[in-house]
């Protein structure tokens, strides 16, 4: 059964209801630091969305350790979350650990580049691939630098993105498509400038309606993630990322690929692991730990039109960099992470072992005669109520269903196991355990039989 029909439907909302009632009475400390951070920040959290999780009150988070945390009632929780990507290493990994309790004697910040500097360029490169490196804090400012620099080099002023992408807050790429235009995202506050005009958005694996907008000539590049995490999870077709290199070359146009969320495909991410080199790479979240850090590297050819394009023009303020981007801290946690915590080792414990958990996925979806599927990208797994992986971002939204998503989210969440919230992702670190595959196993099969008898 891969339709969610009335019986379901309904289970689904009983259960939600149920498990909502539950949640209140295991979270009593939760609700009141709720209640408390009120009187001073929006919603009660410091980021709004964090209201958003579906959860009666925000759970609030007292400890973090590994692929474990413990919320503020002492309930101990398996993370399959793990920061949406920011905690993919572990939470707070030894070295990581260790290196920033070393710099924490020895300066946050001084706005000039640190002495291990050469250490974490070499360390990048050696991971990733690319040769030449820019830090950033978040993905988000990343992936804008990136665009800036785009169009700098090419001259050109369009960015193509894919419909359901994410990218973080870059308004550029905050569109949605509607009755085949590019237009605004809905959702987005205070928006005022139309982000149609110079973002087109297509739908992902259509590489003919991507050769119709480079053909114009007027696309600086392409960016997306090499399959779209953010939308539930959208798989490139084969040949499709390797399409879009050949057709960006073709038309002049740059390839970027925003490998935040990708980096979970095997050491170095997913293009390394394809053998496809795109022109400006992104990587954010997990690479300094956790901390806020992200890079984005590029190839020599486009090192040299970079420098070009900044020495010719007017002194200034180039809208490329932030104060504390690069900071020391930042810099030892970085080189930790790479050299110490995401290792050949670590991503074998990591891909094996989520190798298993999509075997044992499919095998328990089969037994409660669901025909659900599960894509994996590496470490990373996602649940979809679909018989089939989307192949673009309206087929992932169709296979969307809130309830029922909520009520996995909160069943789950009540029985000390956590979901990515706003789709079903789970991530593997390389401290999480067989004893948390099947913990996962056990109370998903709880929750499945719920769903699926009365
Ligand atoms: N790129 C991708 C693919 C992402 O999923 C995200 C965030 N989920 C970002 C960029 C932005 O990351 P950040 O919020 O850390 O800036």
């Amino acid at each position: 059964m891969n339709v969610i029909d009335d019986a379901m439907n309904l289970r689904a909302e009983r259960l939600l209801k149920h498990e909502q009632q539950r949640y209140v009475q295991l979270h009593p400390s939760s609700a009141d630091l709720a209640d408390t951070a009120r009187r001073h920040f929006l919603y009660g959290v410091p980021m709004h969305w964090m209201n958003d999780w579906g959860t009666p009150t925000p759970l609030f988070v007292r400890s973090a350790r590994g692929a474990h945390f413990t919320c503020a009632d002492g309930i101990e929780y398996t993370d399959f979350c793990l920061g949406d990507t920011g905690a993919m290493f572990g939470h707070s990994p030894e070295p990581v650990a260790r290196a920033l309790e070393r710099q924490a004697r020895q300066g946050f910040t001084t706005m000039l580049p640190a002495v291990n500097t050469p250490d974490v360029g070499a360390a990048l490169s050696e991971q990733f691939g690319l040769p030449y490196w820019q830090i950033a804090t978040t993905a988000t400012d990343a992936n804008r630098f990136v665009l800036r620099w785009a169009r700098a080099v090419t001259g050109r002023n369009k960015v193509l993105v894919f419909d359901g992408c994410y990218h973080g807050t870059v308004d550029d790429t905050l569109v949605d498509v509607s009755d085949g235009r590019t237009v605004s995202r809905a959702s987005l506050l205070g928006q005022t400038v139309d982000l149609g005009r110079y973002t087109v958005a297509v739908d992902f694996n259509d590489l003919a309606a991507v050769e119709r907008e480079l053909a114009g000539g007027d696309i600086a590049c392409v960016l997306t993630e090499p399959a779209l995490t953010n939308c539930g999870m959208v798989p490139p077709t084969p040949g499709f990322i390797e399409g879009l290199r050949t057709l960006t070359q073709r038309y002049g146009s740059l390839l970027i690929l925003d490998e935040t969320h990708t980096i979970s495909s095997g050491r170095g991410g997913w293009a390394r692991q394809a053998g496809i080199a795109p022109d400006f790479i992104v990587f954010g979240k997990p690479i300094a730990g956790g901390l806020p850090a992200a890079a984005y590297g590029f190839s020599e050819a486009l090192a040299q039109r970079m420098e070009a394009a900044k020495d010719a023009a007017p002194p200034g303020h180039s809208g490329v960099g932030t104060t504390l981007s690069g900071n020391m801290m930042t810099l030892a946690a970085m080189h930790a992470t790479l050299t110490e915590v995401a290792t050949p080792t670590a991503y074998e414990h990591m891909l094996g072992l989520a190798a298993e958990l999509e075997v044992a996925l499919n095998a328990l979806l089969a037994r409660h005669g669901l025909s659900w599927c599960i894509t994996r990208i590496g470490a990373r797994l996602e649940l979809q109520f679909c018989g089939t992986a989307p192949t673009n971002a309206r087929e992932a939204r169709a296979a969307q269903h809130d309830a029922l998503e909520h009520a996995i989210h909160l069943y789950l969440l009540n029985r000390g196991v956590l979901l990515t919230p706003f789709h079903n992702m789970m991530l593997v670190c390389p401290e999480t355990r067989p004893l948390d595959i099947e913990k996962l196993l056990e109370v998903l099969d709880g929750c499945l039989t719920a769903l699926t008898t009365d």
